[in-house]
């Protein structure tokens, strides 16, 4: 799916909130998936007008979360605060590319129900909404090509290289070559 998908869970604008701020279900801001510098915008927003209405009886953003303005290097985040969408997003990469590189050369019938299990139940509990939303969403396209690929770890792991970079797509960022997925994630790098 597309960043349309993510706009229509947002369609709802909220002036009062600085670019790229989303809000969770609840109307409060999601800091799971805000960029850090959207995120302290909202802080320094609030810290001049203690008045600003934050919170919003409906699920809404104050623009498209994916043009989010640049965020911080990591490293000027500091390490011990509670995750962006982006370190989120790095870190859950992480796992699961690692799942796909552990996963077995040929899977049988209960490892492929676990993994399968596992990622529709991630695709519902991700904390970041909006992410997950559209995760499921292009997981259950109609067409059926992009159900999870579990007969083996090629397959598993080509599979999560194309689900990343789906996301990658929506948010403007290269894509990554598929052919290298298990340098990356597995063995390493080849000198
Ligand atoms: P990441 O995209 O986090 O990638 C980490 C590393 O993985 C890269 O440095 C690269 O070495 C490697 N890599 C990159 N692409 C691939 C690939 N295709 N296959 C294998 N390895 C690869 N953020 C949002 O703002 N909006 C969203 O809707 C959103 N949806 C998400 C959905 C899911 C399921 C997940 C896990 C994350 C989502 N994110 C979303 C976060 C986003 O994907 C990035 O993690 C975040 O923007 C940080 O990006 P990054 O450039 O540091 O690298």
């Amino acid at each position: 799916s597309g960043s349309s998908d993510s706009q229509d869970h947002n369609a709802t604008g909220n002036a009062q909130l600085p670019k790229g701020v989303v809000l969770d279900k609840d109307g409060k801001p999601c800091r799971t998936c805000t960029s850090m510098s959207s995120w302290r915008a909202l802080t320094k927003q609030a810290q001049a007008d203690p008045s600003a209405n934050t919170s919003s009886s409906s699920t809404t953003t104050s623009t498209n979360p994916l043009a989010a303005p640049a965020t911080p290097s990591p490293s000027s985040i500091p390490s011990d605060c509670p995750p962006d969408v982006e370190a989120l997003g790095r870190s859950t990469w992480t796992l699961l590319h690692s799942m796909a590189a552990t996963y077995p050369e040929k899977a049988d019938t209960k490892q492929q129900e676990d993994m399968g299990g596992f990622l529709k139940l991630f695709s519902r509990l991700y904390p970041c909404w909006v992410c997950a939303d559209d995760f499921q969403g292009w997981m259950a396209h109609p067409s059926g090509n992009n159900r999870p690929k579990l007969g083996g770890r090629k397959e598993f792991g080509w599979w999560m290289c194309e689900a990343h970079n789906e996301v990658n797509r929506k948010l403007g960022k290269p894509e990554f070559d598929c052919r290298f997925w298990e340098e990356r994630w597995r063995s390493g790098w080849k000198d």
